[in-house]
């Protein structure tokens, strides 16, 4: 195998792709120069694991372009004390960003190779603030609720009420949501009994099934 210099892939990972297009967060772009992508991909792919593009994880399922990643956490506005829940483990790397960020994560998975995946990784990297669930993210997770923040990393056709159901007043959903093939990135806050929504900017993930999701083909 080549000798791969992944600290500075990394180094040029954070300023090309996420501070060069406007990523400001000091807890994210630092989180981002510690966690170790390629250790979230197969080894074939650690030439591009710091690429600015998705990977694949296996089960048709991807690992998102690092600037989403960042962006995504961006937008729900972590301080550090906060409970969060995430729905879409896939290889656990986003994970691995809020773990260095925020108290405790929790996040759901469908696939059951890929939670078992992810956890081992997640181990191996010494993190131990989360705590990973096989089921329908759709209906959140209920025993842990509720939620200073909750993050959708699949496409979904519209907000899952039991996510925000779950959050705390005043937290934030950060969820792609649109159709099966283009989704448009949405912040939404809850206030009181009430939702309000702002769009980020366009994006493309992978269906959000389940539930309160897509129904399965
Ligand atoms: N956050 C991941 C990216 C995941 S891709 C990472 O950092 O690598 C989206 C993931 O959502 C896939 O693993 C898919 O299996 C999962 N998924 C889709 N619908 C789901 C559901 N209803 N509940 C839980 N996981 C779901």
């Amino acid at each position: 195998m080549k000798n791969l210099d992944f600290d500075m892939m990394r180094r040029r990972m954070v300023e090309e792709q996420l501070i060069a297009r406007g990523i400001a967060d000091r807890k994210v772009l630092e989180a981002f120069m510690k966690v170790p992508r390629h250790e979230f991909v197969r080894e074939e792919f650690f030439e591009s694991a710091y690429g600015d593009h998705p990977l694949p994880i296996g089960n048709n399922q991807t690992i998102s372009q690092p600037y989403m990643v960042a962006l995504m956490t961006e937008c729900l506005g972590l301080k550090g004390d906060e409970r969060v829940l995430e729905i879409g483990t896939g290889s656990g790397y986003q994970m691995a960003i809020l773990c260095q960020i925020a108290k405790e994560i929790y996040s759901v998975e469908r696939f059951k190779d890929l939670a078992e995946n992810a956890d081992s990784v997640l181990k191996r990297l010494g993190y131990a603030n989360y705590a990973i669930k096989v089921g329908d993210g759709t209906l959140g997770w209920e025993d842990r609720a509720p939620y200073d923040a909750v993050i959708v990393t699949a496409g979904a056709p519209g907000i899952p009420r039991s996510l925000v159901g779950q959050m705390k007043d005043g937290g934030r959903l950060v969820i792609p949501m649109g159709g099966e093939f283009g989704q448009v990135l949405t912040v939404v806050r809850k206030k009181g009994d009430t939702v309000e929504a702002s769009e980020v900017c366009g994006c493309m993930f992978v269906p959000l099934i389940g539930r309160e999701g897509w129904q399965k083909k």
